[in-house]
């Protein structure tokens, strides 16, 4: 798929207007501070349903206005999308796709399929397990609806259950409630389970090969899941040892008043040469991971829709040496990329816009 059209009125800095892009690489360039990533953030939002630097979407507003709109028209293998996104200072939003409402978020991903590279990547290795775990469950969600559902609901059943441990101080008879949360919670939790134990395998075969190719550096994925399984398990073992999980951390969460124990709680390691690169590895080593985990989303994310993502690679050229530039450039040969930059040179595109000011012309 590619990206032809963007309409954009009163997003962030960005003057109201349309663009016209192109199949290829398109190059976006300009000085600091013009709206380069706010103009890949508005592509990501109608991707993603949100903003990938973590800014509410009342943010995202022309400071002094009260809505913003933004439109984009894409080409498939077959036939053409056109998504919408409105959204309003007092909270309403409107998602369309071809015309229709969407109720959920959920029911917009996988529409527009991207894979954002940017410099905040490296958070993913280097920040605490909460980055790790809504990386990974972006990736999932968007390949797999089942997944967003369970996870939504896990968090439903989690919520009540935290209160219920609360009610339980208060009123110990009330502690015969909790089988049913954990029998919900036991059922949602382990679906997600098996999701990622499978997702984290298979992004670790594609970071072999990448990590092998550009440093030479052997990688492991662990999934440090809730169940202290080391092996992939099926469902039912997995059922089976959450089950015994939860009544052995009863006491714990009695004490602390929230569940202890859960896909909620996890994590994931990517071991480079060995060690920990949260720990252990340079700065360089990290980014090479990062770039590397993102370009296994990019594969995942192709083989499992049949579709082409587009790229949008923003302010990570400047960061990279010249063999990762060359290397992640070959990789992404055939799609449709945007890449943000202070200057045009040093980049081949088939395509350039300026931006100054939030105008953004095209050359
Ligand atoms: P850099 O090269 O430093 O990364 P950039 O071109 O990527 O710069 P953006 O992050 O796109 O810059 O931001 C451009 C400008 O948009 C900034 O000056 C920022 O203050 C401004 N901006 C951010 N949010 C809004 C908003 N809601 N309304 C108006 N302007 C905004
Ligand atoms: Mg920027």
């Amino acid at each position: 798929m590619y990206v032809k059209e963007l309409f954009l009125d009163n997003f962030r800095n960005l003057q109201k207007q349309r663009i016209e892009f192109c199949e290829g690489i398109n190059i976006i360039y300009g000085l600091n501070a013009q709206g380069k990533s706010n103009l890949l953030e508005s592509i990501r939002i109608l991707s993603m349903g949100r903003s990938f630097r973590g800014s509410r979407t009342s943010e995202l507003i022309r400071f002094g206005e009260d809505y913003f709109y933004v439109r984009i028209f894409i080409k498939l293998q077959e036939g053409d999308k056109r998504i919408e996104f409105g959204y309003r200072s007092n909270g309403n939003k409107v998602i369309k796709v071809n015309g229709n409402k969407i109720k959920s978020i959920s029911d917009l991903l996988g529409h527009l399929l991207t894979v954002i590279f940017s410099p905040e990547d490296l958070n993913i290795i280097k920040e605490g397990p909460s980055y790790r775990r809504k990386y990974l469950d972006s990736c999932i969600s968007v390949i797999d609806k089942n997944y967003l559902y369970n996870l939504m609901q896990y968090n439903k059943v989690l919520v009540n259950r935290n209160k219920l441990l609360k009610d339980i101080k208060e009123d110990r008879s009330k502690k015969s409630l909790l089988e049913i949360f954990d029998e919900q919670l036991i059922g949602y939790g382990s679906k997600i389970i098996v999701m990622r134990q499978n997702y984290l395998k298979n992004m670790e075969s594609y970071m072999k090969s990448f990590l092998r190719e550009i440093s030479n550096e052997k990688v492991e994925i662990i999934y440090i899941n809730s169940v202290g399984l080391k092996e992939a398990f099926e469902e039912a073992i997995i059922k089976k040892r959450l089950k015994e999980r939860l009544e052995k951390n009863l006491d714990l969460d009695l004490k602390f008043l929230t569940t202890q124990t859960g896909p909620h709680r996890e994590d994931f390691k990517i071991i480079i040469n060995g060690y920990d690169s949260r720990i252990y590895s340079s700065q360089g080593q990290q980014r090479t991971g990062a770039l590397c985990l993102k370009l296994s989303e990019f594969e995942i994310l192709k083989k499992e829709t049949g579709e082409k993502p587009i790229l949008l690679l923003d302010d990570v050229m400047s960061e990279l040496d010249e063999n990762r530039k060359k290397y992640i450039l070959r990789k992404l040969e055939g799609f449709q990329t945007f890449i943000t930059h202070t200057t045009k040179k040093d980049l081949i595109g088939d395509c350039y816009f300026n931006i100054f000011s939030g105008i953004v012309t095209k050359e």
